[in-house]
């Protein structure tokens, strides 16, 4: 075990927007560090100038503060530290790890396919490292474009991975590797090891397709004689098919759950099982929770599916135990947006308003089926949602006498539940039929949907004056309906 205070860092590419991906490696980066102790960092890895955007590092930072994973220190450049990376490069030349290798492209390419036309893969047949000092003197003085490359040492490269436990590399499989190309600009291998030793990490949790990389990494650290991390390769995340999630599967960006209506929590909570599992069948955790149950050992191996269906249910359920004053802020903004109500309504209609948000928060999974919910309350505009229509509005005629009748009892009865389900319960009794036969007609009538809450705290969050003109609405509406057929 490493003795070092854990220090743990994210180290996304700015190529593109923060995907599902990355964000699960950072939550469980952030994770380890708040369970365990120690710092947990971001370091951009900006070195492909060609594709790397500032605009791309904005979306990384906004989307990690949208989950609320917070970095320890300010961010790292990998661009910023070249000349470091060049110099530990011409470290390990100096103390003979690597060579020189004045190979060129174009050589390499004949030689990679006579390999392949002899059906032999190629490995690069270390010919400049036989070369003699007065050999690379000469090519020096000429000014002869060159790699350095590192000289890979016999044996076998190992690690006790975290999540796969013991991992071996036959060193013969790998080859001399480049490190630093002729224009001096480090590969990939040499800036994340010169970085990592730099920020003193002691834990590299990231993502399994890495995991060919490690070994090369690891014969780096020891030619640098720097103390090795411990290694963690996270699961790759598949789509319901079983093939890597890509744009094909939907959103792959965390800030379209943002904004499609996915609460933050959820959304962590969601991405926490993407390989990982606190035991039992324990799904539904706050992040507090979740730091509480988190520990390496409920790592898993096998791929993570993202199951968009599952979100959802998992923001509803996060929704459901969200208090409505914590609610309120995101949606008062999209109710203010739909042009529904105003702050000022809201925040004079306070406690309609919360009791509201109680009431609705239980049947959405998402902050748009609110605020899609909430509709029926704020305006009398309603439109009836055609499944609803055909499923309890069957029979027009009959229909608009049920809700004529519906709207006669409720007229002359105290707006209180008990009452009015005593009321109603007592018509369907008369008419010899059940109080669903009633309810579920009367639901369309006041909301237009199929879903709402129970209809006794529809009447009372609507109030007699609007529920009973919203009844003849409805009566109106079938009356033409009825002729229309
Ligand atoms: N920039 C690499 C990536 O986005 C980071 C790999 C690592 O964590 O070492 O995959």
């Amino acid at each position: 075990m490493n003795a070092r205070s854990p220090r743990v860092r994210f180290a996304p590419s700015p190529t593109g927007y923060l995907h599902v991906g990355g964000a699960r490696t950072a939550l469980f980066n952030w994770l380890y560090v708040r369970k365990y102790g120690g710092q947990f960092l971001l370091r951009i890895e900006d070195t492909d100038k060609a594709r790397s955007t500032d605009e791309s590092t904005r979306a990384i930072f906004e989307g990690l503060e949208w989950l609320g994973l917070g970095w320890d220190e300010p961010p790292v450049y990998q661009g910023a530290n070249l000349e470091r990376h060049r110099a530990d490069a011409d470290r390990m030349l100096a103390n003979g790890a690597v060579y020189r290798c004045f190979c060129t492209p174009a050589e390499l390419d004949v030689r990679r396919k006579e390999a392949e036309a002899r059906k032999e893969s190629f490995k690069y047949d270390r010919r400049c490292d036989r070369l003699s000092q007065a050999e690379i003197d000469a090519k020096l003085a000429a000014g002869t474009p060159h790699v350095l490359r590192f000289r890979v040492p016999e044996g076998t490269t190992e690690w006790d991975d975290l999540v796969h436990e013991r991992i071996a590399f036959p060193n013969k499989d790998i080859e001399d590797f480049v490190v630093l190309r002729s224009d001096r600009t480090p590969i990939y291998n040499m800036a994340v090891v010169s970085d990592d030793i730099a920020m003193r990490i002691t834990l590299v949790m990231r993502g399994d397709d890495h995991i060919s990389n490690t070994p090369k990494q690891i014969m780096l650290y020891h030619a640098l004689g720097a103390e090795l991390p411990r290694f963690a390769h996270l699961p790759m995340i598949h789509g319901l098919d079983g093939k890597k999630l890509s744009k094909r599967h939907g959103a792959t960006a965390v800030a379209d759950y943002q904004h499609q209506g996915i609460l933050p929590g959820a959304m962590l909570n969601f991405l926490a099982l993407l390989g990982w599992s606190p035991g039992g069948d324990r799904e539904v955790m706050t992040m507090a929770e979740m730091i509480e149950l988190f520990s390496t050992d409920g790592l898993q191996k096998k791929a993570a599916v993202f199951d968009t269906k599952k979100l959802e249910w998992m923001n509803g359920q996060h929704l459901s135990r969200t208090p409505a004053a914590a609610l309120a802020p995101l949606i008062t903004p999209m109710l203010v947006a739909a042009g529904l109500a105003t702050a000022a309504d809201l925040e004079r209609k306070h406690d309609w308003y919360f009791a509201l948000l109680d009431l609705l928060k239980v049947r959405a999974r998402t902050t748009d089926e609110i605020v899609h919910q909430a509709r029926p309350y704020f305006t009398d505009d309603i439109s009836y949602d055609p499944d609803a229509v055909a499923k309890q509005w069957k029979d027009a005629a009959a229909t608009r006498d049920i809700l004529a009748a519906t709207r006669e009892r409720l007229s002359h009865t105290t707006w209180e539940p008990a009452a009015m389900e005593e009321a109603l319960r007592k018509l369907a009794e008369e008419r010899g039929t059940t109080g669903g036969k009633i309810f579920q007609p009367l639901r369309v009538a006041l909301t237009g949907l199929t879903v709402s809450p129970g209809i006794f705290d529809v009447l009372m969050m609507l109030g007699p004056d609007r529920a009973l003109l919203r009844i003849e609405s409805a009566e109106r509406w079938l009356e033409h309906s009825a002729a229309g057929a």
